[in-house]
């Protein structure tokens, strides 16, 4: 947030801007002494100067033009050296050195859990003592904000652990609707960063504003009224707005209870966007700020965070504000000073606060470095350390008999591609290798990593132990019941299909009580050899007699601790994670530090690829005529929409549930739409993937969340909406899910506008149908939307970083590789507090990372 000097410099600006008229702030400049002086005061500056500024202050305003301009002109030159102060850092309470946290405990990495709930484990306590601060608590934000009030006695003695209820404004009812976000403590709103910022910092006199321009204004009101609108139903309350170089307009809706708390003659400052309105000036609904009262959501950058329904933003900011200026700058920095030093990284103190109330974009910039270089280091580090003990595990020796192999592979309906041969002689050698496998298997959407696992899985079950596959719905956990069992299973002993239906069983929500107490029996005594399910299959009764291998199917749709209690379920088994995830390998190295990597760079034979063509919008009837034609021929089709539903940016985006409306009763009136948005529960929305691949539905439409690696042979369109939204990486997944069977299928990207340079993007889906080569073009451009991002790649413990950063990916990496190799307990004193953090970060658990 802007420094009290930092404030000044500006309001002196807009004086020299209105030729000194002593009316950038209303009723004269030295009116802001009273909050200024204060401020001022708790920041570093000498006396003298401060005396100096004073003075000039009180003499402006008697003063004439000529003689304020001289002022003005030696205030700039007192301001020059304090403006540019690094902020003082204050630890006046630094916690005590933390014990180091017992080094046998594997890290695990909390997953759908609160900064709260992960605060709930021993080795937090040790890293966020509960001391409190004792001496009576300043405000160390410098800024003109009037003082935070203190925590209470009973929120200094929880710390950051205390409950939200602790703040004022923030009542059970509050906390309540805070803790639908996740928020629950102190803690919690801390880490909570704004989702984005409006830069209200540009502070400009009513004369010079011109249309299309965000600002903020300081003037008074002349005049304000009420008056109703579409009779009766809404209000507007509209004010006159003077600062005395002009008039502004600034309409509100439905606030009427304005008018009566901004009486005529009330100085106030206003933030938002100038708009042209018959001729005049006009800002609509403005946030606004008494002018002698705390500027949070004014006259500054500010920050908007997620919200829910039930609490209002400025709640919300007012409620992080009072969090963030008294725990951000007590905040202990966990780094050792070397990392800081070579990262050139900004404290964590100064970081919490700046990406809360930012003074600048730089330091908004820095402090979203610095958070985000955390998340990647504090990853790295858990990884580095899992890597090293998973290695030093025993795993058991699987060998199968070449013949018995290549019996099954015979039996299959396709010949392997080179690449799938190539997958699967890594995965033998890690099986026979007597180390515990921990393999990604990376392949594009269709390349066929299913069946790679189900031959890993034959080698393991052949040997009497047992395996299991995780799915993340349970459409997906059926597909791969149903060709386990083409592929591996006869009723019979057959060659090539060596083994029974029923040592390969599924286990899923909806799995009837008198067959899971069947399949628990057949786990539970050998009987059962190969299980599939999905999340239901790392539930607690569940128990393998010798689980030996845990395959994760589509990895990044899982947190790491379900991951983790896959593996759990047996002693040190092989572990192969899949994923269609597009990375690219330098970006994989690095993301996946801990896994070794095999890449499917090869389609099966005989695919036809999906024809990519860009519709204009106004070419959109013929991508209606082509599904038209496709459905008449008995083929299904995809329409995909950006949101769910009419939002902030409602004129922008189409939505997919008042789309579905439309093409219901206008465009489709013959055919069955379904329709998918994130809005549905996970059964909801596998019940309308289900009548889908059943055929009950002819037209899917859905949001961004359509199932990943679901098999529709029989869907030949993909009609992608607003195609400009979407990374090309992601655009490929949803044309993944067309062109899986023999028909030709087609992809049909319809961009917002006929804008050249935005679509020019989307031409490479035209030009390759390579999930790789598009996503290093994603890479490389980190365009506009940017769809690598962390919650895609299944990295739900990143806030900040983006997984498109590599730059600073690598810096953190190899730092954290660089301290890992000089001490990897994490022994040694100065790498006390970090140790306890990484132990934070990932939990203390037994458990372990995949
Ligand atoms: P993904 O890698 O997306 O999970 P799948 O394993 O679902 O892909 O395979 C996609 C389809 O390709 C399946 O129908 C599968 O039977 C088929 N398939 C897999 N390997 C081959 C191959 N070598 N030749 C022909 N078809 C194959
Ligand atoms: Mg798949």
């Amino acid at each position: 947030m802007p420094s009290p000097f930092e404030k000044l410099q500006r309001y002196i600006h807009l004086e020299s801007e209105r030729g000194y008229d002593n009316r950038a702030v209303v009723g004269g400049l030295d009116k802001i002494i009273p909050w200024w002086e204060p401020e001022a005061r708790i920041s570093a500056i000498s006396e003298e100067t401060l005396q100096k500024i004073l003075e000039r202050l009180r003499n402006y305003p008697k003063a004439d033009v000529n003689e304020r301009q001289r002022l003005v002109i030696e205030l700039e030159k007192l301001l020059e050296g304090p403006a540019k102060l690094p902020r003082p850092e204050r630890h006046p309470n630094k916690p005590p050195q933390n014990k180091p946290a017992p080094q046998s405990d594997r890290p695990k990495r909390p997953e759908n859990m609160t900064r709260s709930e992960r605060a709930e484990r021993p080795a937090v306590q040790q890293t966020r003592p509960a001391q409190p601060p004792v001496q009576r608590p300043q405000p160390l934000l410098q800024n003109n904000f009037a003082p935070v009030p203190p925590p209470t006695n009973e929120a200094l003695n929880q710390g950051l652990k205390a409950p939200v209820t602790v703040l004022q404004g923030i009542g059970p009812s509050n906390a309540k609707t805070l803790a639908a976000l996740g928020l629950r403590t102190l803690d919690d709103l801390l880490h909570y960063y704004p989702r984005r910022y409006d830069d209200y910092s540009k502070m400009k006199p009513i004369n010079r504003l011109s249309p299309g321009e965000v600002v903020t204004i300081l003037a008074a009101v002349k005049r304000i009224d009420n008056r109703s609108l579409h009779g009766g139903k809404r209000e507007i309350t509209e004010a006159i707005l003077d600062d005395g170089t002009g008039a502004l307009r600034a309409t509100w809706f439905n606030q009427p209870w304005l008018s009566s708390r901004l009486p005529v003659g009330t100085q106030i400052v206003l933030s938002g966007k100038v708009e042209m309105y018959l001729g005049r000036l006009v800002m609509n609904s403005p946030e606004w700020e008494y002018l002698e009262q705390e500027h949070l959501h004014t006259n500054r950058i500010v920050p908007v965070y997620g919200l829910t329904a039930g609490i209002s933003q400025k709640q919300l900011r007012k409620a992080i504000y009072q969090v963030a200026s008294f725990w951000a700058p007590r905040h202990q920095d966990y780094l050792p000073a070397s990392i800081l030093e070579s990262g050139k990284l900004m404290p964590l103190s100064t970081a919490l606060s700046q990406i809360h109330f930012p003074e600048n974009q730089t330091k908004l910039d820095a402090a979203r470095e610095r958070l985000a270089f955390d998340e990647i280091f504090l990853l790295q580090m858990g990884v580095l350390s899992q890597k090293r003990s998973w290695q030093a595990a025993v795993g058991q020796v699987f060998v199968a008999p070449e013949d018995w192999l290549n019996e099954i592979q015979a039996q299959l309906p396709f010949e392997l591609t080179g690449s799938q041969k190539r997958a699967l002689e890594e995965i033998k050698t890690d099986l026979a290798s007597g180390k515990p496998m921990e393999r990604l298997l990376q392949g594009d959407v269709g390349s066929g990593k299913t069946i790679i696992a189900a031959l890993a899985m034959a080698i393991v079950a052949q040997a009497g132990a047992q395996s299991a596959i995780m799915a993340p719905t349970s459409i997906l956990a059926e597909q791969h019941y149903r060709s386990l069992l083409k592929l591996l299973s006869s009723d019979e002993p057959l060659p090539g299909k060596p083994f029974r239906p029923s040592e390969i069983r599924m286990l899923i929500g909806d799995t009837s009580a008198a067959e899971r107490e069947e399949i628990l029996n057949g786990l539970a005594n050998g009987q059962v050899k190969i299980l599939v399910g999905t999340h239901a299959l790392i539930e607690d009764p569940v128990t393998f007699q010798r689980l030996q291998l845990a395959v994760v199917d589509e990895q990044h749709r899982f947190g790491v601790a379900q991951r983790a209690a896959l593996r759990n379920k047996g002693e040190n088994p092989h572990l192969l994670v899949m994923t269609a995830t597009p990375i690219p390998r330098s970006l994989a190295l690095t993301v996946y530090g801990d896994l070794d990597l095999t890449v499917l760079n090869e389609m099966p034979a005989g695919r036809m690829p999906v024809e990519t063509h860009i519709l204009l919008p106004l070419e959109r009837e013929r991508g209606y005529q082509l599904i038209r034609s496709q459905l008449k021929a008995g083929h299904q089709a995809f329409i995909i929409y950006p949101l769910v539903e009419k939002g902030e940016r409602e004129d922008e985006s189409k939505a997919a549930v008042e789309e579905h409306a439309r093409l219901q009763s206008e465009v489709f009136p013959h055919h069955v739409i379904g329709l998918l948005h994130g809005r549905l529960s996970p059964e909801e929305k596998d019940a309308v993937m289900k009548r889908f691949r059943d055929h009950e539905i002819d037209i899917l439409v859905s949001t961004s969340v359509v199932e990943v690696g679901v098999d529709v042979p029989n869907a030949t369109v993909m009609l992608i909406e607003s195609a400009n939204r979407f990374g090309l990486a992601q655009l490929h997944q949803f044309r993944g899910r067309v062109g899986r069977g023999d028909a030709q299928s087609y992809c049909l990207l319809i961009p917002e506008t006929d804008e050249s340079i935005e679509n020019e993007r989307l031409k490479a889906m035209v030009e390759t149908n390579d999930g790789f080569i598009l996503a290093e073009r994603d890479l490389q451009q980190r365009g506009p939307g940017e769809f690598l991002g962390t919650r895609q790649a299944g990295f739900t413990e990143l806030q900040m970083a983006t997984l498109t950063d590599v730059r600073l990916i690598e810096k953190a990496r190899q730092l954290a590789q660089l301290l890992f190799t000089q001490d990897p307990d994490l022994i040694q004193l100065q790498n006390q507090a970090l140790k306890a953090e990484v132990a934070r970060f990932w939990g203390n658990g037994r458990g372990d990372v995949s």
